[in-house]
């Protein structure tokens, strides 16, 4: 009998909420496709979509209809952040959690991470890997099981033997192994076309190479090219096949030459980018996502003596303070600005420390947030679905206190989250 009325109540509410209609009053409201603010707008809401944008404060016509209050705020489309970790948070004890950690409890961590990040305003981000869990994390957000933003992953990293993301790097004799395209490790083109096919049958959305080495990885540089062009060709020609983009981890500027060459869609870091490079990346449609609150985190923990093992304290020293100034000097070189963090490196939730260091270094605050938004969707695809609050595309509204032209801080504190018609803040 219980059971059954919880069902009935279950039911109504599924109905009354689908015939809902939500009012969003916005004060101020970011039109991120034009660049503007725009005063007094309504934004209605029927189910998981924007069916409306008004002018001026418009009430509901019925009384199961809902309003929201942001009259005294800035709002603006969900941010999308193209570099984050969504299974793991780096801390002095990250090389031993690789052998303690089960698959369960890295899956438990994970979803801390991801509703933290939710409630910092991010309600899409691109997940550049992890050990395979955080397919299942996005499987878990998409049901609707657990709190999170919407997620795209690239599953596990790919990376050449030793490369940045060889899972076994650093280990002892007996755990090293050997491993293969099935873990992500390539060695040759043939490797390169599986790799890529395995990811597609694990359920990943995009897929990620470790071009270069990297700072936080258990290997001596930093920097040199871990990739033939001919592997990362057949990996961007094989992830075109199955509709996945590819973005490159990279450091050093040959291996960044070689991986626009071959066909990525993004360069993640890029510390090292000669300004061939850039002209490169213009001329192919590729797109620098800065990291540099990933950079800033590095050059700061590694001053702490033993948070890092010591082979990657020279690196962390050398690479950190470089990032930001590389962005400067590309985004005033005109590539494309693609907004993404590394969060995982950092804590989760410090996302939106990146739009000051953005600003920080010459690109305007309004920039900053179309990077945020529309540059990330185009790049996902989802162009006509998320980063805009217009008729159509999906209920992802966040609001700030301040004007982000005025106070770009601002954007670290963000008081309200909507993600696919749902409030969480
Ligand atoms: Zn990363």
């Amino acid at each position: 009998m219980k059971r059954i009325f919880l069902l009935l109540v279950f039911l109504l509410n599924t109905v009354f909420l689908v015939g809902q209609t939500t009012y969003v009053h916005c004060g101020k409201l970011i039109n991120t496709e034009k660049g503007t603010i725009e005063n007094n707008k309504t934004i209605v809401i029927k189910s998981n979509k924007i069916d409306d944008v008004l002018d001026g404060f418009i009430k509901p016509n019925n009384k199961t209809d809902k309003l929201i209050d942001l009259k005294g705020k800035f709002v603006m489309p969900g941010l999308i952040d193209m570099h984050v970790h969504i299974e793991n948070e780096f801390d002095a004890k990250t090389r031993l959690k690789r052998y303690i950690l089960n698959e369960a409890d890295i899956a438990f961590n994970s979803v801390g991470f991801a509703k933290t990040t939710l409630l910092k305003g991010f309600t899409t981000v691109r997940d550049l890997g992890g050990s395979g869990v955080n397919i299942a994390i996005r499987n878990a957000i998409d049901a609707g099981k657990i709190p999170g933003p919407r997620v795209f992953t690239a599953g596990k990293a790919l990376a050449t033997t030793g490369g940045h993301a060889d899972p076994t790097n650093g280990s002892s004799r007996v755990l090293i192994g050997d491993p293969g395209p099935k873990e992500g490790v390539v060695n040759s083109v043939e490797d390169a076309k599986k790799a890529v096919r395995q990811r597609y049958k694990n359920g990943a959305d995009c897929v990620k190479i470790t071009a270069t080495g990297g700072v936080l990885s258990v290997a001596k540089s930093g920097d040199n090219p871990q990739f033939t062009i001919e592997e990362v060709k057949a990996i961007c020609d094989m992830a075109k096949d199955y509709g996945m983009h590819v973005a490159a981890h990279a450091h050093g500027d040959e291996g960044m030459r070689r991986a626009v060459l071959g066909g990525v869609k993004t360069i993640e870091h890029g510390t090292y980018m000669s300004e061939e490079t850039m002209e490169l990346m213009k001329k192919h449609d590729a797109y620098l996502v800065p990291t540099i609150t990933a950079g800033k985190e590095v050059e700061e923990k590694a001053k702490i003596r033993g948070f890092y093992p010591a082979i990657v304290v020279p690196k962390a020293l050398a690479v950190g303070p470089q990032i930001q100034g590389t962005f400067a000097k590309a985004y005033k070189k005109g590539v494309g600005i693609a907004f993404g963090t590394d969060a995982g490196v950092f804590k989760h939730g410090n996302n939106g420390k990146e739009f000051g260091y953005m600003v920080e270094a010459g690109m305007p605050a309004m920039e900053t947030i179309q990077s945020a938004t529309i540059t990330n969707a185009k790049i996902l695809k989802m162009e006509n679905e998320i980063g805009q609050i217009k008729k159509g595309f999906y209920a992802d509204i966040i609001a700030v206190d301040q004007n982000p032209l005025k106070n770009i801080e601002t954007m670290e504190n963000v008081d309200f989250v909507m993600k696919d018609g749902v409030v969480y803040k």
